[in-house]
């Protein structure tokens, strides 16, 4: 597989685990179906939380039982990384410094796995957008054809997570990178709640997996219940696209090139 520009072979763990299949439709399980009313639209679904939220677990489980592709950019970039492709080999550094992996670089990973067939009948991204200007990105990716159904996110408090990732034992989980990832959620990531405030299904990310999962799953279908049908993508998302101001007390000036 070559990158967007063509020039390198990028990793995708997601096909390479299971080959997407162009014909496939979506197909809700009938208990999903009734309880989200759920008719012809593909779930195409977000997933945000700070790091030890638990959302890559939820991720996988709610992908699975919905029959959606997973595509978490955080893997593809690990994955990347230990295949030491071009993608790989620049992305490191940023993730071992628990920086965000530059935007260009970032969007352009996700615009080729959305160009994939097997996110025509829904997909959860997990992990981007994780900025303002991600998320004008994907509005753009997204174009008219196709728009977001709803954007769960996990809210765990602090403690929680750090000591959740106290014992994650990842590579880049060093305490200097766990301390900047929250605040880089705090300070590039959380705006988005604001952004997609009418799409929001927000959980409570403190429980067992299997707990939280449900809790997830409840949220999830009595939202899609209730939403209205009308609402179109940049409805949705209420216009806010200014990036953060580079002065953010938490961020500081080191903020990733754009
Ligand atoms: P975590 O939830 O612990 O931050 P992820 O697996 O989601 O873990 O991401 C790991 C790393 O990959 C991040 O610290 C960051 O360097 C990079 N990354 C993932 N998604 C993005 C994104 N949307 N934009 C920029 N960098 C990203």
């Amino acid at each position: 597989m070559t990158d967007p520009e063509g020039r390198t072979t990028v990793i995708d763990p997601g096909t390479t685990a299971s080959p997407p299949s162009a014909d496939r439709t979506f197909q809700p399980s009938a208990e999903f179906a009734a309880n989200a009313n759920l008719t012809a639209e593909a779930p195409n679904l977000l997933i945000i939380g700070p790091q030890g939220a638990g959302k890559g677990t939820q991720a996988i489980l709610l992908a699975e039982r919905l029959n959606i592709p997973h595509i978490s950019t955080g893997d593809v970039f690990r994955a990347n990384a230990q295949a030491r492709t071009q993608l790989g080999l620049e992305c490191q550094r940023y993730m071992d410094a628990g920086e965000l992996v530059p935007d260009s670089l970032t969007t352009n990973m996700v615009a080729h796995r959305l160009a994939k067939p097997d996110t025509k009948d829904g997909f959860l991204l997990d992990g981007f957008p994780r900025t303002v200007p991600q998320a004008g990105a994907l509005d753009d990716l997204l174009g008219g054809q196709r728009r977001l159904t709803a954007v769960l996110v996990l809210l765990t408090p602090n403690h929680v997570v750090l000591q959740r990732m106290s014992i994650r034992g990842r590579r880049d989980d060093t305490l200097e990178a766990i301390q900047r990832r929250l605040d880089l959620y705090h300070c590039e990531t959380t705006p988005l709640l604001e952004r997609y405030s009418r799409l929001l299904v927000a959980v409570d990310g403190v429980g067992t997996v299997h707990d939280v999962h449900e809790r997830i799953w409840t949220a999830l279908a009595a939202f899609l219940r209730d939403r209205p049908n009308s609402l179109t993508n940049a409805e949705a998302v209420g216009g806010i696209n200014q990036p953060m101001n580079d002065e953010c007390d938490n961020c500081g000036p080191g903020h990733p090139p754009r």
